[in-house]
Protein backbone atom coordinates (compact mmCIF):
# COMPACT_ATOMS: atom_id res chain seq x y z
CA UNK A 1 0.00 0.00 0.00
CA UNK A 2 0.99 3.46 -0.70
CA UNK A 3 0.08 6.78 1.63
CA UNK A 4 0.52 10.10 0.56
CA UNK A 5 0.73 12.55 3.25
CA UNK A 6 0.21 16.08 2.36
CA UNK A 7 1.88 18.52 5.57
CA UNK A 8 4.66 18.05 7.93
CA UNK A 9 3.18 19.11 10.94
CA UNK A 10 3.14 16.74 14.32
CA UNK A 11 0.38 15.28 12.78
CA UNK A 12 1.47 14.21 9.56
CA UNK A 13 4.78 13.16 10.66
CA UNK A 14 2.95 11.18 13.60
CA UNK A 15 0.68 9.58 10.83
CA UNK A 16 4.17 8.74 8.73
CA UNK A 17 5.50 7.55 11.65
CA UNK A 18 2.96 4.82 12.90
CA UNK A 19 2.54 4.31 8.75
CA UNK A 20 5.98 3.71 8.05
CA UNK A 21 6.67 1.65 11.36
CA UNK A 22 4.31 -0.79 9.84
CA UNK A 23 5.84 -1.31 6.75
CA UNK A 24 3.27 0.92 4.68
CA UNK A 25 5.26 2.91 1.41
CA UNK A 26 5.00 6.21 3.03
CA UNK A 27 5.51 9.80 1.04
CA UNK A 28 5.30 13.23 3.27
CA UNK A 29 4.77 16.04 0.48
CA UNK A 30 5.55 19.54 2.84
CA UNK A 31 5.11 23.07 1.10
CA UNK A 32 7.90 24.56 3.14
CA UNK A 33 10.22 22.61 5.91
CA UNK A 34 8.91 19.34 8.84
CA UNK A 35 7.59 21.48 11.70
CA UNK A 36 7.50 24.91 9.72
CA UNK A 37 4.31 26.28 11.60
CA UNK A 38 2.95 25.88 14.82
CA UNK A 39 4.34 22.31 14.76
CA UNK A 40 7.50 24.23 16.35
CA UNK A 41 5.85 27.69 17.74
CA UNK A 42 3.64 26.09 19.89
CA UNK A 43 4.01 25.48 23.64
CA UNK A 44 4.47 21.38 23.85
CA UNK A 45 2.52 21.28 27.30
CA UNK A 46 0.61 17.75 27.80
CA UNK A 47 -2.10 16.93 29.98
CA UNK A 48 -3.01 13.51 30.30
CA UNK A 49 -6.81 14.25 32.07
CA UNK A 50 -7.59 17.95 30.95
CA UNK A 51 -9.98 16.76 28.10
CA UNK A 52 -11.58 14.14 30.10
CA UNK A 53 -15.50 13.94 29.86
CA UNK A 54 -15.14 15.42 26.49
CA UNK A 55 -15.26 13.75 23.31
CA UNK A 56 -11.57 13.79 23.16
CA UNK A 57 -10.84 12.04 26.17
CA UNK A 58 -9.98 8.69 25.05
CA UNK A 59 -7.63 10.36 22.44
CA UNK A 60 -5.84 12.33 24.55
CA UNK A 61 -5.84 9.73 27.19
CA UNK A 62 -3.71 7.53 24.34
CA UNK A 63 -1.70 10.23 23.14
CA UNK A 64 -0.39 11.16 26.92
CA UNK A 65 0.72 7.30 27.19
CA UNK A 66 2.17 7.44 23.80
CA UNK A 67 4.62 10.24 24.25
CA UNK A 68 6.02 8.42 27.00
CA UNK A 69 6.30 5.63 25.48
CA UNK A 70 8.20 7.01 22.27
CA UNK A 71 10.95 8.34 24.52
CA UNK A 72 11.90 4.48 25.00
CA UNK A 73 10.79 4.09 21.75
CA UNK A 74 12.99 6.10 19.87
CA UNK A 75 15.70 6.21 22.70
CA UNK A 76 18.38 4.88 20.49
CA UNK A 77 17.76 6.91 17.74
CA UNK A 78 19.40 9.95 16.14
CA UNK A 79 16.84 13.01 15.57
CA UNK A 80 17.36 14.52 12.39
CA UNK A 81 20.04 16.95 14.15
CA UNK A 82 22.97 15.13 16.11
CA UNK A 83 22.51 15.46 19.62
CA UNK A 84 18.83 16.92 19.21
CA UNK A 85 16.25 15.50 22.16
CA UNK A 86 13.07 16.55 21.98
CA UNK A 87 12.86 17.39 26.33
CA UNK A 88 9.96 15.51 27.14
CA UNK A 89 9.54 15.64 30.97
CA UNK A 90 7.36 15.99 33.38
CA UNK A 91 5.99 18.83 34.96
CA UNK A 92 3.98 20.77 37.86
CA UNK A 93 1.47 23.20 36.65
CA UNK A 94 0.16 25.78 38.29
CA UNK A 95 -2.70 28.34 37.87
CA UNK A 96 -1.23 32.25 38.53
CA UNK A 97 -3.11 35.57 38.84
CA UNK A 98 -1.41 38.62 37.83
CA UNK A 99 -2.34 42.53 37.65
CA UNK A 100 -0.42 45.04 35.92
CA UNK A 101 0.20 47.51 38.77
CA UNK A 102 -0.90 45.63 41.52
CA UNK A 103 1.37 45.96 44.99
CA UNK A 104 2.77 42.56 46.92
CA UNK A 105 0.36 39.65 46.82
CA UNK A 106 -0.36 38.11 50.65
CA UNK A 107 -0.30 34.49 48.53
CA UNK A 108 2.22 31.86 49.78
CA UNK A 109 1.14 29.28 47.98
CA UNK A 110 4.13 25.97 49.31
CA UNK A 111 4.94 25.85 46.11
CA UNK A 112 5.43 28.96 44.38
CA UNK A 113 8.14 29.18 42.36
CA UNK A 114 10.79 31.56 43.53
CA UNK A 115 10.89 33.16 40.65
CA UNK A 116 7.52 34.25 40.08
CA UNK A 117 7.20 38.47 40.88
CA UNK A 118 5.76 38.79 44.43
CA UNK A 119 2.81 40.66 43.54
CA UNK A 120 1.63 37.33 41.22
CA UNK A 121 -1.14 34.95 43.13
CA UNK A 122 -1.17 31.11 42.59
CA UNK A 123 -4.21 30.44 42.82
CA UNK A 124 -4.22 26.20 42.70
CA UNK A 125 -1.99 23.45 41.01
CA UNK A 126 -3.52 22.42 38.40
CA UNK A 127 -1.11 19.52 37.38
CA UNK A 128 1.49 17.33 38.89
CA UNK A 129 4.38 15.71 37.07
CA UNK A 130 2.13 12.18 37.52
CA UNK A 131 -0.32 13.69 34.85
CA UNK A 132 1.00 17.21 32.95
CA UNK A 133 4.02 17.14 31.09
CA UNK A 134 6.05 18.55 28.16
CA UNK A 135 8.26 18.50 24.36
CA UNK A 136 9.98 21.13 22.33
CA UNK A 137 7.17 20.61 19.31
CA UNK A 138 9.91 21.42 17.12
CA UNK A 139 12.00 19.08 18.16
CA UNK A 140 9.42 16.14 18.22
CA UNK A 141 8.10 16.70 15.07
CA UNK A 142 11.55 16.31 13.41
CA UNK A 143 12.08 13.36 15.62
CA UNK A 144 8.89 11.56 14.56
CA UNK A 145 9.56 12.39 10.51
CA UNK A 146 13.53 11.30 11.51
CA UNK A 147 12.28 8.54 12.82
CA UNK A 148 9.36 7.30 9.88
CA UNK A 149 12.44 8.58 7.42
CA UNK A 150 14.39 5.65 9.14
CA UNK A 151 11.74 3.27 8.76
CA UNK A 152 11.65 3.93 4.99
CA UNK A 153 9.13 6.78 4.62
CA UNK A 154 10.44 9.36 1.94
CA UNK A 155 10.29 13.11 2.13
CA UNK A 156 9.27 15.23 -0.20
CA UNK A 157 9.61 19.27 -0.48
CA UNK A 158 6.18 20.86 -2.64
CA UNK A 159 3.50 22.28 -2.97
CA UNK A 160 0.37 20.43 -3.13
CA UNK A 161 -1.97 22.31 -5.53
CA UNK A 162 -4.78 19.73 -5.42
CA UNK A 163 -6.15 16.17 -4.77
CA UNK A 164 -8.18 14.74 -7.36
CA UNK A 165 -10.45 11.60 -5.77
CA UNK A 166 -10.56 8.65 -7.13
CA UNK A 167 -9.88 4.57 -6.63
CA UNK A 168 -6.67 5.47 -7.30
CA UNK A 169 -6.96 9.00 -5.77
CA UNK A 170 -3.82 11.69 -6.84
CA UNK A 171 -2.31 14.55 -5.62
CA UNK A 172 -0.86 17.47 -7.71
CA UNK A 173 2.38 17.98 -6.71
CA UNK A 174 4.14 21.47 -7.97
CA UNK A 175 2.23 20.46 -11.46
CA UNK A 176 3.21 16.67 -10.80
CA UNK A 177 0.73 13.60 -10.69
CA UNK A 178 1.32 11.51 -7.97
CA UNK A 179 -1.23 8.62 -7.57
CA UNK A 180 -1.23 6.43 -3.98
CA UNK A 181 -4.21 3.63 -2.67
CA UNK A 182 -4.98 6.69 0.27
CA UNK A 183 -3.84 9.94 0.86
CA UNK A 184 -4.24 12.25 4.36
CA UNK A 185 -4.75 15.60 4.25
CA UNK A 186 -2.45 16.99 7.23
CA UNK A 187 -2.46 20.63 6.48
CA UNK A 188 -3.14 21.99 9.86
CA UNK A 189 -4.83 25.51 9.45
CA UNK A 190 -4.12 25.75 5.84
CA UNK A 191 -6.77 22.45 4.96
CA UNK A 192 -9.19 25.42 3.92
CA UNK A 193 -7.42 25.09 0.96
CA UNK A 194 -8.54 21.63 0.19
CA UNK A 195 -12.33 23.08 0.04
CA UNK A 196 -11.37 24.56 -3.22
CA UNK A 197 -10.65 20.82 -4.12
CA UNK A 198 -13.47 18.73 -2.30
CA UNK A 199 -16.39 19.31 0.19
CA UNK A 200 -14.81 19.61 3.67
CA UNK A 201 -15.92 20.75 6.99
CA UNK A 202 -14.65 24.55 7.19
CA UNK A 203 -11.24 24.80 9.49
CA UNK A 204 -9.89 28.65 10.39
CA UNK A 205 -6.42 29.66 11.93
CA UNK A 206 -6.17 31.34 14.75
CA UNK A 207 -3.14 33.05 15.05
CA UNK A 208 -1.05 33.37 18.51
CA UNK A 209 2.49 35.16 19.38
CA UNK A 210 5.21 33.99 21.52
CA UNK A 211 8.50 34.81 22.72
CA UNK A 212 11.18 32.59 23.66
CA UNK A 213 13.94 34.15 26.01
CA UNK A 214 17.39 32.37 27.10
CA UNK A 215 16.54 32.07 31.13
CA UNK A 216 18.71 29.34 32.68
CA UNK A 217 17.96 30.56 36.33
CA UNK A 218 14.42 29.22 35.59
CA UNK A 219 15.25 25.61 37.35
CA UNK A 220 12.35 24.60 38.43
CA UNK A 221 9.42 22.76 35.85
CA UNK A 222 6.78 25.20 36.67
CA UNK A 223 4.52 25.35 33.43
CA UNK A 224 2.13 28.64 34.36
CA UNK A 225 -1.46 29.02 32.81
CA UNK A 226 -1.78 32.77 33.74
CA UNK A 227 -5.04 34.90 34.20
CA UNK A 228 -3.81 38.46 33.25
CA UNK A 229 -5.10 42.02 33.69
CA UNK A 230 -3.86 45.00 32.29
CA UNK A 231 -4.39 48.17 33.98
CA UNK A 232 -6.33 49.30 31.12
CA UNK A 233 -8.65 46.06 32.19
CA UNK A 234 -7.78 44.18 29.46
CA UNK A 235 -7.71 40.89 29.90
CA UNK A 236 -5.01 38.08 28.93
CA UNK A 237 -4.45 34.26 29.41
CA UNK A 238 -0.86 33.82 28.62
CA UNK A 239 0.91 30.79 28.91
CA UNK A 240 4.58 30.04 30.71
CA UNK A 241 6.78 27.55 29.87
CA UNK A 242 10.14 27.14 30.99
CA UNK A 243 12.40 24.46 28.53
CA UNK A 244 15.04 21.77 30.51
CA UNK A 245 17.51 23.46 27.49
CA UNK A 246 17.55 26.84 29.54
CA UNK A 247 14.58 28.61 27.52
CA UNK A 248 11.42 29.59 28.33
CA UNK A 249 8.57 30.05 26.11
CA UNK A 250 5.67 32.77 26.15
CA UNK A 251 2.29 32.74 24.44
CA UNK A 252 -1.26 34.08 24.36
CA UNK A 253 -2.92 37.04 22.28
CA UNK A 254 -4.67 34.88 20.08
CA UNK A 255 -7.23 35.93 17.34
CA UNK A 256 -8.64 35.22 14.08
CA UNK A 257 -7.56 36.52 11.36
CA UNK A 258 -6.89 35.01 7.14
CA UNK A 259 -3.81 32.53 7.20
CA UNK A 260 -1.44 33.51 4.43
CA UNK A 261 -0.92 30.61 1.76
CA UNK A 262 2.68 30.58 2.56
CA UNK A 263 3.93 29.67 5.91
CA UNK A 264 7.37 31.47 5.79
CA UNK A 265 4.98 34.51 5.04
CA UNK A 266 3.76 34.66 8.76
CA UNK A 267 4.59 37.50 11.05
CA UNK A 268 4.05 38.35 14.29
CA UNK A 269 1.98 41.33 15.35
CA UNK A 270 4.03 43.97 17.04
CA UNK A 271 1.49 45.51 19.19
CA UNK A 272 0.24 42.19 20.44
CA UNK A 273 4.11 40.75 20.99
CA UNK A 274 4.56 44.32 23.18
CA UNK A 275 1.77 43.41 25.63
CA UNK A 276 3.13 39.28 25.41
CA UNK A 277 6.10 40.92 26.60
CA UNK A 278 4.89 42.89 29.18
CA UNK A 279 3.25 40.43 30.88
CA UNK A 280 6.21 37.96 30.73
CA UNK A 281 8.47 40.63 32.49
CA UNK A 282 5.55 41.66 35.04
CA UNK A 283 5.11 38.02 35.43
CA UNK A 284 8.67 36.43 35.56
CA UNK A 285 10.94 39.82 36.59
CA UNK A 286 14.45 38.17 35.90
CA UNK A 287 13.59 38.00 32.38
CA UNK A 288 13.79 41.79 31.86
CA UNK A 289 17.82 41.37 31.52
CA UNK A 290 17.27 37.99 29.06
CA UNK A 291 17.96 37.53 25.59
CA UNK A 292 14.81 37.39 23.63
CA UNK A 293 15.91 34.17 21.47
CA UNK A 294 12.79 33.95 19.04
CA UNK A 295 9.29 36.00 18.44
CA UNK A 296 6.97 34.61 16.25
CA UNK A 297 3.51 33.79 15.51
CA UNK A 298 1.62 31.03 14.14
CA UNK A 299 -1.88 29.32 13.50
CA UNK A 300 -3.86 27.01 15.48
CA UNK A 301 -6.55 24.80 13.46
CA UNK A 302 -9.82 25.45 14.68
CA UNK A 303 -13.02 23.87 13.36
CA UNK A 304 -16.70 25.12 14.08
CA UNK A 305 -17.33 22.58 17.02
CA UNK A 306 -13.91 22.31 18.25
CA UNK A 307 -13.34 18.59 17.86
CA UNK A 308 -10.44 17.80 15.57
CA UNK A 309 -11.22 16.11 11.60
CA UNK A 310 -10.06 12.29 11.99
CA UNK A 311 -10.83 10.04 9.47
CA UNK A 312 -12.11 9.08 6.12
CA UNK A 313 -13.57 11.62 3.58
CA UNK A 314 -17.75 11.27 3.73
CA UNK A 315 -18.07 10.50 0.29
CA UNK A 316 -13.71 9.68 -1.08
CA UNK A 317 -12.65 6.40 1.75
CA UNK A 318 -9.57 7.10 0.30
CA UNK A 319 -8.86 10.58 1.19
CA UNK A 320 -8.40 10.73 5.12
CA UNK A 321 -8.45 13.71 7.15
CA UNK A 322 -6.75 14.56 9.83
CA UNK A 323 -6.74 18.21 10.76
CA UNK A 324 -9.02 20.73 13.42
CA UNK A 325 -6.34 20.14 16.65
CA UNK A 326 -6.75 23.03 18.14
CA UNK A 327 -4.93 23.91 21.30
CA UNK A 328 -3.56 20.43 21.52
CA UNK A 329 -2.41 19.13 18.57
CA UNK A 330 0.98 18.09 19.74
CA UNK A 331 -0.56 16.22 22.77
CA UNK A 332 -3.11 14.73 20.17
CA UNK A 333 -0.98 13.75 17.37
CA UNK A 334 0.44 10.12 18.36
CA UNK A 335 -2.72 8.52 18.80
CA UNK A 336 -3.91 10.68 15.34
CA UNK A 337 -1.34 8.88 13.73
CA UNK A 338 -1.47 5.44 15.56
CA UNK A 339 -5.39 4.91 15.03
CA UNK A 340 -5.05 6.52 11.30
CA UNK A 341 -2.27 3.86 10.93
CA UNK A 342 -4.52 1.48 12.37
CA UNK A 343 -7.30 2.05 10.05
CA UNK A 344 -5.39 2.14 6.94
CA UNK A 345 -3.41 -1.48 7.46
CA UNK A 346 -6.57 -3.22 9.29
CA UNK A 347 -9.65 -1.76 8.27
CA UNK A 348 -10.84 -0.43 12.07
CA UNK A 349 -9.05 1.41 15.10
CA UNK A 350 -8.28 -0.73 18.55
CA UNK A 351 -6.46 2.13 19.88
CA UNK A 352 -9.22 4.79 19.80
CA UNK A 353 -12.35 5.39 18.50
CA UNK A 354 -12.41 7.49 15.25
CA UNK A 355 -15.88 8.15 15.64
CA UNK A 356 -16.65 11.53 17.14
CA UNK A 357 -14.18 13.10 14.91
CA UNK A 358 -15.68 11.98 11.79
CA UNK A 359 -15.45 14.50 8.57
CA UNK A 360 -19.09 13.57 7.81
CA UNK A 361 -20.54 14.72 11.02
CA UNK A 362 -21.84 18.19 11.11
CA UNK A 363 -19.52 20.71 12.79
CA UNK A 364 -22.05 23.71 12.87
CA UNK A 365 -20.75 25.07 9.67
CA UNK A 366 -19.16 24.56 6.36
CA UNK A 367 -21.08 21.14 5.28
C1 LIG B 1 0.61 29.69 20.25
C2 LIG B 1 0.23 28.23 20.23
C3 LIG B 1 0.48 27.43 21.35
C4 LIG B 1 0.11 26.08 21.35
N1 LIG B 1 0.40 25.31 22.44
C5 LIG B 1 0.08 23.99 22.42
C6 LIG B 1 0.40 23.15 23.54
O1 LIG B 1 0.97 23.63 24.54
N2 LIG B 1 0.05 21.84 23.50
C7 LIG B 1 -0.59 21.28 22.41
O2 LIG B 1 -0.89 20.08 22.44
N3 LIG B 1 -0.89 22.05 21.32
C8 LIG B 1 -0.58 23.38 21.31
N4 LIG B 1 -0.89 24.16 20.23
C9 LIG B 1 -1.60 23.54 19.09
C10 LIG B 1 -0.65 22.82 18.14
O3 LIG B 1 0.52 23.57 17.91
C11 LIG B 1 -1.36 22.55 16.80
O4 LIG B 1 -2.61 21.95 17.02
C12 LIG B 1 -0.51 21.63 15.93
O5 LIG B 1 0.80 22.11 15.77
C13 LIG B 1 -1.15 21.45 14.55
O6 LIG B 1 -0.34 20.57 13.83
P1 LIG B 1 -0.67 20.19 12.34
O7 LIG B 1 0.32 19.17 11.92
O8 LIG B 1 -2.12 19.88 12.23
O9 LIG B 1 -0.49 21.57 11.52
P2 LIG B 1 0.80 22.43 11.17
O10 LIG B 1 1.86 22.32 12.19
O11 LIG B 1 0.29 23.80 10.84
O12 LIG B 1 1.36 21.72 9.85
C14 LIG B 1 0.71 21.84 8.61
C15 LIG B 1 1.79 21.73 7.54
O13 LIG B 1 1.20 21.78 6.25
C16 LIG B 1 2.10 22.43 5.40
N5 LIG B 1 1.42 22.92 4.20
C17 LIG B 1 0.60 23.99 4.07
N6 LIG B 1 0.16 24.11 2.81
C18 LIG B 1 0.73 23.10 2.12
C19 LIG B 1 0.66 22.68 0.74
N7 LIG B 1 -0.10 23.34 -0.16
N8 LIG B 1 1.38 21.60 0.38
C20 LIG B 1 2.14 20.90 1.28
N9 LIG B 1 2.22 21.26 2.57
C21 LIG B 1 1.53 22.34 2.99
C22 LIG B 1 2.64 23.56 6.25
O14 LIG B 1 3.85 24.08 5.72
C23 LIG B 1 2.81 22.88 7.60
O15 LIG B 1 4.10 22.36 7.77
C24 LIG B 1 -0.54 25.52 20.21
C25 LIG B 1 -0.77 26.31 19.09
C26 LIG B 1 -0.40 27.65 19.08
C27 LIG B 1 -0.66 28.48 17.86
Amino acid sequence: MRVIICGAGVVGACSAFELAKRGVETVVVERAAVACAASSGSGGFLARDWCDGTPLEALARRSYVRHAELVDELADEPADEPGENWGYRPVETLSVAAAEGAGRSASDAPDRPAWLDESCVVQGRLGTERDTAQVDPGAFTRAMMAAAQARGARLMIGRVEAVAPGRTPAVIVDGTHMTADAVVLALGPWSAIARTWLPIPAVFGLKGQSITFRAPQITTTHNLFVDYRFADGSTAQPEIIPRPDGTLYVCGLSHQTPVPLDPWAITPDADRLERLRRMALHVIPSLRDAEVLVERACFRPVTADGLPLIGPHADHERILLATGHSVWGILNAPATGEALAELLTTGETKSVPLAPFAPSRRTGTGR
